[in-house]
């Protein structure tokens, strides 16, 4: 993929993401899914491109730029990561079994990461090094965001983290 893209940020808009990170009030940003139709794969990027851009094969891929809360992204992530530690250091090796309790650790792990990816795509969307979560009575409820719940672990899913809400549905004559 192409990586031409220059995204300029001049100091009006810093000052205010400044503003809005001070004062706690949502980060508006995008987050874009990108879906190649021939080698079938999806993933996001924080990277805004207007003239569309090409897959590594070739192919263009679709595209769909979708607005987000950075704050209560981050916000929410946060929440998830702090479920997967808890998880992580509730499962001792003494109560569960071998292969078992690797996978299910290497899986937690694996989802630790991925939220770790997140937050940090959050902050170069954020423009900053810091982004200053919601205080703990903020529900993703009460901010009128529809959130799924992944049960187990218990992760919440935002609907910006979602492809298949955004992305049109897979080919089903293939
Ligand atoms: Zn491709």
């Amino acid at each position: 993929m192409s990586d031409s893209s220059t995204k300029v940020i001049n100091l009006a808009e810093r000052r205010a993401q400044r503003e809005r990170q001070a004062a706690n009030v949502p980060i508006p940003g995008w987050l874009v899914w990108l879906h190649c139709p021939k080698c079938e794969t999806t993933e996001y990027t924080e990277v805004l491109m207007s003239e569309g851009r090409d897959h590594k094969c070739g192919t263009l891929v679709e595209e769909k730029e979708v607005p987000i809360d950075v704050r209560a992204e981050y916000t929410i992530s946060l929440r998830n990561l702090e479920t997967l530690d808890n998880l992580l250091e509730s499962q001792t090796p003494s109560r569960l079994l071998g292969r078992f309790l690797k996978t299910s650790r290497d899986s937690l792990e694996q989802l630790r990461a991925a939220e770790e990816e997140y937050q940090r795509r959050m902050l170069i969307i954020a423009g900053t090094d810091e982004v200053t979560p919601y205080p703990e009575e903020w529900t993703p409820e009460t901010a009128g965001m529809e959130v799924e719940v992944i049960q187990p672990p218990g992760l919440m899913l935002t609907e910006a983290r979602q492809p298949q809400l955004h992305l049109s549905p897979p080919d089903q004559t293939a």
